[in-house]
């Protein structure tokens, strides 16, 4: 571990500097207090203060390798001074090396890849090859999800950040996913919640129509949104649904994708193989921006004589790439998806399960691999959300209090709407994991206050 900088005039400048020219996503520019960092190893980053937190977030749940992994770091390092870009049009090695090794590890016979730079961009391409491939217009996607802040990411995503953009784009039709905690089906258990939603599904086809559905869109394990497995045999009661009426069946593997799960992809749980995956992420861990569909035979044939109408100057990127490449390879050589599934399966989970035992404010614990949510509740019992859906300000009190203790304890959280989930990098040790979930176990004290 690098020594930590202690430099708070250096941070202070920085902070300054920010606050005068930076715009930042998804906030009110006045209200917000930007924490400036100074260097991040592994599990970890700091502050120029000396304070030093483990990343549970994995920042936007990317740095599936942890930050600064050496050999990923080198690798670009290498590329930077070989060749720093090319047009997409060309043919390059690292490219075309990512491109292989992503296609090895996607399901099926997703064998052909687009490369963009992030999500986003991977759902508006995704869906732009559905439509065409069918010549429909209509996209279905649910509501508990999120897909992108791009045009038809955006008005695809369920959850609130859509409100503001809605009608960014045409044809979009919401639908409700399983989820047996808050059961839109009133279900009681999972094989009622998967039957329910599969029959809401057909339902909802019906009547938008099934000649004018290009595609259904779904996480396959919906990530911000609440960490929420599907029962066993939804997914593949979509694909079925999808192959009967010529809908293309596109999962959004953003960010369960590379590992979170403790497989390649979230789909290799369930033996399902979509027309069209999304990526990005952990694919390169974010070092690089990078994204991409990786496509079936049958659409990638679609384009075959006849032109793709998309692209972006950056496709493909080299630098991207070589990072992909290197964060692949060492993904396999230092068993780093396996250590997702042991540490879930052996630390995090069983701890998670304990911790909700014991604290009146965890109302349901769920996951797997390193993509875990604790869904935090007023009344165990009635499963009152610990803040109203979609809480701002003062009535959000309660998780930016639990939010503040955690980091006071030096564990950096991801907190969403009444939940926090625990993401850290696939690369976390069993010794760093205990910490973060001591930390965590401290910190819900706070919110067992409001119940
Ligand atoms: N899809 C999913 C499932 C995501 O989680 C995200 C990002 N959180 C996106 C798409 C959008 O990715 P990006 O922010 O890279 O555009």
């Amino acid at each position: 571990m690098s020594t930590l900088p202690s430099d708070p005039s250096t941070g202070a400048a920085v902070k300054a500097a920010d606050r005068a020219h930076v715009f930042h996503s998804w906030s009110a520019q006045g209200l917000i207090d930007p924490l400036p960092i100074a260097g991040a190893e592994g599990s970890y980053f700091w502050d120029y203060d000396g304070n030093r937190y483990l990343d549970f977030s994995s920042q936007l749940v990317n740095t599936n390798i942890g930050h600064q992994h050496p050999k990923v770091v080198a690798a670009i390092q290498e590329q930077a001074g070989k060749l720093c870009t090319l047009a997409p049009g060309f043919a390059v090695d690292v490219r075309s090396e990512a491109a292989r090794l992503i296609a090895e590890r996607t399901p099926g016979d997703l064998d052909k890849i687009f490369f963009t730079n992030g999500g986003a961009e991977a759902v508006e391409n995704a869906v732009r090859m559905a439509r065409l491939h069918t010549g429909r217009p209509k996209v279905l996607s649910t509501y508990r999800s999120y897909h992108g802040a791009t045009a038809a990411a955006i008005n695809l995503t369920g959850d609130p950040r859509r409100w503001p953009s809605d009608n960014a784009s045409a044809g979009v039709v919401h639908f409700w996913g399983p989820f047996l905690y808050r059961s839109p089906f009133h279900a009681e258990n999972e094989a009622q919640e998967c039957e329910r939603a599969l029959a809401h599904l057909e339902q909802t086809i019906a009547f938008e129509g099934p000649q004018s559905i290009a595609a259904i869109i779904l996480e396959t394990i919906p990530g911000t949104a609440g960490i929420m497995t599907p029962p066993p045999g939804y997914l593949a009661g979509v694909r079925e649904i999808c192959d009967r009426h010529g809908i293309v069946f596109i999962l959004d593997e953003v960010m369960a994708g590379f590992g979170r799960t403790g497989h390649w992809f979230a789909a290799d749980h369930f033996g399902v193989t979509p027309d069209l995956l999304t990526f990005a992420k952990g694919v390169n861990s974010g070092y690089v921006p990078l994204g991409g569909v990786a496509i079936s035979a049958e659409i990638a044939a679609t384009f075959d004589q006849r032109p793709y109408p998309g692209g972006l100057t950056y496709s493909g990127h080299p630098l991207a790439c070589a990072s992909a490449v290197a964060t692949i390879n060492a993904m396999a050589e230092e068993r780093i998806v396996e250590n997702a599934a042991e540490i879930g399966e052996t630390v995090i989970g069983p701890a998670l399960r304990e911790i909700a035992e014991r604290h009146p404010s965890v109302g349901e614990v769920r996951g797997l691999g390193v993509f875990w949510a604790l869904d935090l509740v007023r009344n165990k019992e009635t499963r009152e959300p610990l803040v109203p859906y979609n809480a701002a300000g003062a009535d959000n009190a309660p998780m930016a209090e639990f939010a503040a203790a955690c980091k006071r304890g030096g564990l950096w959280p991801f907190v969403n709407m009444n939940r926090t989930h625990v993401v850290p990098a696939c690369t976390i040790t069993e010794a760093e994991a205990k910490e973060g979930l001591a930390a965590l176990d401290a910190a819900l004290t706070v919110a067992d206050a409001h119940t």
